[in-house]
């Protein structure tokens, strides 16, 4: 018999180190804001579930949407056939695309999104008779999921270290952090943009033309909310472009209004080859992911004649009905209540809430964008991540669900929130830092 106390049945102490190998914490029920906890305590969601949940729990119109489908058409083959939920979501998804991003391609997670969209990056230059471009560029402190592309392309040692060489050909370049020039930013760091030139470097070092693409969160969000410098992405937008790079934007955090726009692409101006995402597109509700891409690399790779397909990829499950119906579901109630322009409203509020917690015990650097947050705190010496799983134990204990990455505390609530709900999860947060050792 399995209980809450066996944690082989959780996947959390799979992947996370040493003190967090303890029963999990057990969520019963949601609504909205709120998480309800199996002693029947009502808890914030500061994080929106795992940087997800964009519209808020259990909101009605989905889980209509989710039941009335299943009702309806439970399943239908992913590969010649299709279903038109799929089509009409693929529709709805390129309205609010970025500029050019008019194709798109159903996935079930972050992770297979990553994939799949590296992949078409090799089927691109293959396409175009360049197939000597294969080699991918991500960078340090990315994290793009944990298949093989993407551990490999990502930049968390401990992701990394159990499985050897990953894929080969792969550099990567350095993270942006630069916390000696740019600690207490409000927003966009200043410096740091001439870190994008790395990549030249790189290409002097392979030459170009065995270069596939540069995969980039452009805000790396699992390894602390680590926003890139005032004119980096345009940086390597440019060398990409000079060098026939395709660049990749890993969105399944920053997609779907958690910047304050629909994507992190609108947010800095500048628009990738190829969009990946997934978490906020089913409101994080039902497995499901999309890969964005623009036209002329779509046509490159889908040229094959009308009974091949070219790029052979696709999952089971891509484009699931019950699937595709939540994320319609979801698309609407983001459009129905301004959420992905919302974060944009209460950013200036949301900044304030946090640099608020400046000179808190502990704080040694805080970061924001859109309704994004990070709060670092100095590391107990010889005991890294301590603290901040302390902060998470206590803002649990007290009524909060905030997610710690190290000692970094990593905020992102529901789009949802109100004013007086960000003071109060900020609340939470001042009290447990007054708390922990
Ligand atoms: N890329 C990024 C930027 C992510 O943050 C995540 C998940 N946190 C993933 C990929 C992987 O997504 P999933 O867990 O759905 O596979």
């Amino acid at each position: 018999k399995v209980t809450p106390n066996d944690l082989s049945a959780f996947w959390m102490p799979f992947t996370a180190n040493r003190q967090f190998k303890q029963a999990p914490r057990m969520l019963v029920s949601a609504k909205d804001m709120h998480y309800t906890s199996s002693d029947g305590r009502k808890i914030m969601d500061g994080t929106a579930g795992l940087w997800c949940v964009n519209a808020g729990h259990c909101r009605p119109k989905i889980t209509e949407a989710i039941q009335n489908q299943a009702a309806e058409l439970d399943y239908a083959p992913a590969f010649q056939m299709g279903h038109p939920i799929a089509f009409e979501l693929a529709n709805r998804l390129v309205d609010i695309a970025p500029k050019g991003m008019d194709h798109v391609f159903f996935t079930n997670s972050g992770s297979e999104s990553v994939e799949t969209s590296l992949k078409m990056a090799l089927a691109y230059h293959r396409a175009r008779g360049e197939g000597s471009r294969t080699r991918l560029i991500g960078r340090e402190r990315g994290y793009h999921g944990v298949n093989f592309g993407g551990i490999s392309v990502g930049g968390i040692v401990s992701n990394r270290k159990m499985f050897g060489t990953l894929l080969s050909g792969v550099d990567h370049m350095p993270h942006t952090h630069l916390p000696e020039k740019n600690t207490f930013t409000r927003g966009v760091p200043e410096h740091g943009a001439e870190l994008a030139d790395e990549l030249e470097r790189i290409v002097t070092l392979h030459d170009a033309s065995t270069i596939a693409a540069v995969i980039v969160e452009p805000v790396a969000g699992s390894t602390g909310v680590l926003i890139p410098p005032k004119g980096y992405l345009q940086r390597l937008r440019a060398i990409c472009d000079k060098h026939g790079i395709l660049l990749i934007f890993d969105e399944v955090i920053t997609g779907f209004g958690r910047l304050g726009t629909p994507f992190a692409a609108d947010y800095f101006g500048v628009i990738p080859d190829i969009m990946v995402t997934a978490k906020g597109v089913s409101n994080g509700v039902i497995p499901m992911g999309a890969v964005f891409v623009k036209k002329e690399i779509h046509d490159a790779f889908m040229n094959g004649p009308e009974h091949m397909i070219e790029f052979f990829h696709g999952y089971t499950y891509s484009g699931n009905p019950i699937a595709s119906a939540a994320a319609l579901a979801t698309l609407e109630t983001y459009k129905d209540e301004g959420l992905l322009t919302r974060g944009e409203e209460l950013a200036p509020y949301w900044e304030d809430a946090l640099h608020s917690l400046k000179d808190e015990p502990h704080v040694i650097d805080i970061r924001n964008i859109g309704l994004v947050g990070a709060i670092e705190l100095e590391p107990i010496a010889g005991a890294p991540a301590k603290r901040a799983f302390q902060a998470f134990v206590k803002a649990f204990e007290r009524g909060a669900l905030i997610r710690t990455t190290g000692d970094i505390i990593a905020l992102s609530p529901p789009l949802i929130i109100s004013r007086g709900q960000i003071d109060e999860l900020i609340d939470h947060v001042r009290e447990v830092l007054r708390m922990v050792d």
